[in-house]
């Protein structure tokens, strides 16, 4: 038993299973054949479709996203480091006043100013 490839899918099938095929006028795979390529294509092109025209607010939904990740990273307190000593700067992200903060011993839990929570710094590599 002897395969042949079929023209329209390229897929492989027995020689003797292929038939003409009316519409694509050659002769064809018995997927091809029964119109089993022809109905994958068309899920195929709706789905394409589908990915190509999102509704609308989709797409305003991700960019709401974006700028509500954007402000948060605005809000979040910013530390740096001071020279020579194993404390930090902290900048506060609600009434931007600075003040030394102590990775080591937490201190202070809050900002000094305006009673925000300090929040937890995860990374000590900028010490
Ligand atoms: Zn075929
Ligand atoms: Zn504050």
């Amino acid at each position: 038993m002897s395969n042949a490839i079929c023209k329209i899918c390229g897929g492989s099938s027995p020689a003797e299973t292929f038939k003409l095929h009316y519409n694509y006028r050659c002769v064809v795979c018995p997927k091809c054949f029964s119109g089993r390529t022809e109905q994958l294509k068309k899920q195929q092109q709706t789905q394409e479709k589908k990915i190509e025209r999102p509704p609308g607010w989709d797409a305003e939904d991700d960019y709401l996203e974006q700028v509500a990740r954007m402000r948060k990273d605005e809000n979040q307190a910013q530390f740096s480091k001071i020279a020579g000593t194993s404390q930090v700067k902290c900048r506060c992200s609600k009434c931007k006043y600075s003040f030394k903060y102590d990775p080591f011993r937490k201190m202070p839990r809050t900002c000094p100013f305006c009673n925000t929570d300090v929040p937890r710094l995860k990374t000590f590599n900028l010490l």
